[in-house]
């Protein structure tokens, strides 16, 4: 989030194939846009004005469903035994070690990038929606699971010049698509990619959603 030690970085232009720092909005060489805008459009619960209401990204929900139901059936088991008084042993192990491991897994989904977590939400309950476009993407991290991108990307916070972010995950995105991204008003450094959140707008409950201009 440290503006002044932004450099912004070298790009190479997805038409032209030249390099240019990046903060026009046009290549200099072939005058493409950087910013895809003609290919986005924004989700439909974004498109409501702020303060909007945050949920939960639906995998999470399903996580947490798979989670809590063994955990619930495992407690009434052992509750079951305590009250039966003739609590297994066992049964009371497999249920502490089964509640240790999803804290833990709890934790280490959440909890461990709180900073991120709190900007997404309260980018997605009062943040700016615009279009942005990946520009690259490369592998930080390989693992066992999946590897770990970095996106760099550009976005029209409705200046000059483009803004730009970049952000790491292990959800993938093609270099050179259109994406939503959220920015702060006050100040576009603070700025994240809409679908790489853990969190989403709550969907419009009316069917008519009201269409707004969304400039640039
Ligand atoms: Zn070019």
């Amino acid at each position: 989030m440290d503006d002044t030690a932004r450099r912004s970085p070298s790009i190479q232009c997805p038409t032209c194939g030249k390099s240019f720092t990046l903060s026009k909005k046009r290549c200099p060489f072939c005058n493409s846009p950087v910013v895809k805008s003609a290919e986005w459009k924004p989700e439909p619960e974004l498109v409501l004005p702020p303060p909007r209401q945050v949920v939960w990204r639906t995998i999470n929900i399903v996580v947490i469903v798979i989670l809590l139901l063994p955990s619930v059936l495992l407690g009434l088991l052992a509750l079951g035994g305590l009250l039966g008084g003739d609590a297994s042993l066992p049964i009371l192990l497999v249920s502490g070690i089964w509640l240790l491991f999803i804290l833990g897994a709890f934790y280490f989904a959440n909890f461990s990038h709180k900073a991120q977590l709190r900007l997404a939400r309260s980018l997605i309950t009062t943040g700016s929606v615009t279009c942005g476009t990946v520009l690259t993407k490369s592998v930080v991290e390989h693992g066992a699971e999946g590897d770990l991108y970095e996106y760099l990307v550009a976005f029209d916070a409705g200046e000059d010049d483009l803004r730009w972010l970049t952000e790491r995950s292990s959800d993938e995105i093609p270099p050179g698509e259109a994406v939503t991204v959220l920015y702060s008003p006050e100040g576009p450094t603070r700025a994240i990619i809409y679908k790489l959140s853990d969190y989403r707008a709550a969907k419009p409950k009316s069917k008519t959603v009201p269409v707004r201009s969304t400039g640039g």
